[in-house]
């Protein structure tokens, strides 16, 4: 019986007797402990009993942990609880960042705070070590660069988290401080520079690939790698842009409370500023009919202004740019073309249907009676025959939308690739064209790439999308655990270091080779493409009994309901295949529509269509045998997806990574407010935790002999110069564990002395005073 109460908290394991199911670990004091049971005080006053084991410790006069630490590794007690708790307190006080060693907590504050002024930026830039100053992005921007320069080596610095938890707003202000940090070296200040250009990306891809949902009212919806090239001293010599899944569904339609692209509604605002697009007000619209039209935050007539800068600056001409908001508006007039008939019967178009046709094709510089009868009917090749067939209306729909998406995909690609071509040359000058201008890396150069990608996801429903998703956050989380975990094991053995207790951590890559391995969920999802009776049923089942017997594959309650389960190592989540086949399959929405483009007068059309045939699998038929892919077209939508992710990743383990892992505080994107759980459950899937407490149990730094008398040797006078180098340390260890009380057990390696956290860090406090 503790004769003082000790602080404690208790978690929410017994759900309909915990006093706070909204909270999870919630510091309490412990009153009374009796057989196990003990009687806890909460900080509101509120009493309770629960057993011992449902609580964890903190330790209040040690670590200051009632206040929260700066670095999470520091704490003598490194709990969940601790972790949370810490983080909660200093949310509180306005300290959003909080770093577990070499990963970056940022947890939304929902208001601008001023934190990331000129004043705050010219810290970070004098400072020697981002260590010397409080958790901030612009360390995390710092310790990049100083990666660059000190250790040449490529940098990756991995922004996840989910949506509304400040992913692309920490992207923008990393990406300023690294352009305020290496700015002017090509001579060319402000705008103009390539640091500039780089800057003015984010305008045009937000207005493009950006839209409310009910989650950020300024969603990114895709995700996005920045690499930017600089050279040995430091130069910025280019940057490029990669896309990853943007949401085109969002074009025809979107829930309740969410809105299409920003830019639509950009563009229908300064309607009046652009009559020869001929716009009406967005109500008129069907495929924005559903939309809310205000989004909370967001000015579009202002981002109207800002992206029309940003293309200029650029270098879009404006007949460019009129030629893609035509293109957009024609997708407008498109979605206005509706059909009728009975569900089962040829599609016709009414007189509406007819007249918006007429407009589409219009906007479009199209062959008005062309797009109506790739609307309406299709080539079927049986045989040798060649017999032209009507659409039925779910079909004649289908292709409209498909033709609308792959429309706006195209040319959001277009956009990325015209920039590229911009960033590519260090010198300011405009394009010469989309094929001018080159990106390759010299041997030379060194890569600083940003990643911004949605998080892990599990919703109501999960389709081929979340799988996507989530298997693009397995492979980062196979990263992190190569970086962090593995990689500190391996140097152990290497140097014949103990390890004492075994380092485990929960190893995913039996789940990334399930999705993405040989013969694995994505490769038969592909072989069903060449089946001619494949449905999305067939394929659940071939996966089911082809993987049955893992434990990470999950047999839906119910037979036959074409779904499976994958045991995340985030979560579960069950994957509903419906409609896997088709978006898979990516078919191209009209007959010859690559032709069709092309017979475009609009230029910027024309190079929409180019290049289409030989990305898509097939073309799109009416007839109900799904034809059997040619080898040399075989390029599925996960198939592409899968390619544009391995390089990804081949890049990013080539890389000395940083991690900045994003928290959404609260669901309704409100100041001051944490909701426990849901932080909680954020901090877990980002293996924030793992990593802590793997860290604590190992040598979280090691430092070669030599490196290590360069830096300590200031701390003691004793240092003889006759040992060797490993002596040497050892004796100054020795040294310093009796004279400075410095804590914790070194070892020492072949070539390498492993320090424990608590050791490094005292480690430094001695070597600061001392210098
Ligand atoms: P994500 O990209 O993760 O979906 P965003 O970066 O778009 O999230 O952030 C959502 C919103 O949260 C932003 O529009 C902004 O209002 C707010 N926000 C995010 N990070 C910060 C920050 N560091 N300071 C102030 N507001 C922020
Ligand atoms: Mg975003």
């Amino acid at each position: 019986m503790p004769s003082t109460p000790r602080t404690a908290t208790a978690t929410r394991t017994r759900p309909r007797e915990a006093p706070r199911p909204d909270r999870v670990w919630c510091p309490c004091r412990l009153q009374s402990v009796e057989g196990g049971g003990v009687s806890l005080i909460f900080e509101d006053g509120e009493r309770w009993s629960c057993s011992e084991k449902e609580l964890q410790e903190l330790d209040p006069v040690q670590d200051g942990q009632l206040d929260g630490v700066e670095d999470i590794c520091t704490l003598s007690i490194v709990t969940e609880a601790a972790l949370l708790y810490s983080v909660r307190a200093r949310y509180f006080r306005q300290e959003i960042y909080t770093r577990v060693a070499r990963i970056l907590i940022s947890v939304n504050p929902f208001r601008a705070l001023p934190i990331y002024s000129a004043r705050h930026l010219t810290d970070f830039q004098k400072a020697k070590d981002s260590m010397e100053l409080s958790p901030h992005i612009f360390g995390t921007g710092h310790d990049a660069l100083r990666g660059l320069a000190e250790n040449g080596k490529d940098q990756a610095i991995v922004i996840s988290g989910e949506s509304g938890a400040g992913k692309t707003e920490s992207a923008k202000f990393l990406l300023s401080y690294v352009a305020e940090c290496v700015k002017g070296h090509d001579g060319q200040d402000g705008l103009q520079g390539l640091e500039g250009r780089v800057l003015q990306t984010n305008p045009i891809l937000e207005s493009f690939g950006n839209a409310m949902t009910t989650r950020n009212a300024n969603s990114s919806r895709f995700g996005k790698w920045l690499d930017l090239r600089f050279s040995e001293a430091l130069h910025m010599r280019g940057g490029q842009i990669t896309s990853y899944l943007l949401e085109v569904t969002r074009v025809c339609g979107q829930s309740e409370g969410e809105r299409g692209f920003h830019i639509f509604f950009q563009l229908l605002q300064a309607r009046r500023s652009l009559p020869s697009l001929g716009l009406q007000e967005p109500s008129h619209y069907r495929y924005l009919k559903n939309s809310t039209l205000e989004a909370p935050g967001i000015d579009d007539a202002e981002d109207f202004a800002k992206l029309r800068q940003a293309l200029q600056q650029l270098g879009f001409s404006e007949e460019e740019q009129m030629q893609a908001f035509q293109i957009l508006a024609g997708i407008l007039n498109l979605g206005n073309c509706d059909f009728y008939n009975q569900e089962e019967e040829d599609a016709e178009l009414g007189l509406d249907g007819e007249s918006f046709v007429a407009e589409a094709a219009r906007k479009l510089k199209l062959c008005e009676a062309k797009l109506r009868s790739g609307l309406l009917r299709r080539t079927v090749v049986t045989g040798r025959d060649e017999i032209e067939t009507f659409l039925r209306l779910d079909q004649a729909r289908a292709a409209r939308d498909g033709l609308a998406r792959m429309l706006y995909g195209r040319l959001f690609d277009w956009l990325i690739r015209r920039m590229n071509a911009t960033l590519a040359m260090s010198n300011g000058g405009h394009r010469s064209g989309d094929g001018g201008a080159t990106n390759a890396v010299h041997s030379s150069e060194r890569l600083l790439g940003i990643l911004d990608i949605s998080g892990f996801e599990s919703f109501a429903t999960n389709s081929l999308e979340q799988l996507l998703i989530n298997l693009s956050n397995e492979q980062l989380q196979l990263q992190f655990n190569e970086a962090v975990f593995k990689s500190e094991i391996e140097d152990c053995l290497k140097e014949g270091v103990d390890l004492g207790e075994a380092i485990l951590y929960e190893d995913n890559s039996d789940v990334v080779a399930l999705l993405d391995g040989k013969g694995g969920v994505l490769d038969m999802l592909d072989e069903e493409l060449t089946m001619p009776k494949a449905t999305d049923s067939t394929f659940a089942n071939k996966v089911l009994k082809g993987h049955g017997a893992t434990s990470r594959l999950i047999a839906p309650k119910f037979q036959g309901s074409a779904s499976f389960g994958i045991q995340h190592y985030a979560a579960t989540v069950t994957y509903s295949c419906e409609g896997f086949l088709e978006k898979n399959a990516d078919r191209l929405p009209l007959d010859q529509v690559a032709d069709f483009l092309q017979s475009s007068e609009l230029p910027l059309l024309q190079e929409l269509g180019r290049g289409l045939e030989t990305q898509a699998t097939n073309a799109a038929d009416a007839s109900p045998k799904r034809p059997v892919l040619r080898s040399s077209a075989r390029r599925s939508a996960t198939y592409r997806f899968r390619s544009s992710l391995r390089e990804l990743m081949t890049k990013i383990f080539a890389s000395e990574t940083h991690y900045v892992r994003c928290i959404k505080p609260n669901a309704a994107n409100r100041p001051e407010e944490f909701t426990s759980v849901m932080v909680h459950e954020q901090l877990r899937y980002s293996g924030v935790l793992e990593a802590v407490r793997i860290r604590k149990q190992g040598f979280s730094c090691r430092m070669p002999f030599q490196d290590f008398l360069l830096r300590y040797r200031c701390l003691s006078l004793l240092v003889p110069g006759s040992l060797g180098q490993g002596a040497t340390v050892e004796m100054l260890l020795h040294w310093a564990a009796k004279q400075l009380q410095l804590p914790g057990e070194p070892q020492f390696g072949k070539t390498k002395v492993f320090l424990r956290d608590t050791t490094h860090l005292a480690l430094e406090a001695h070597r600061k005073a001392a210098v």
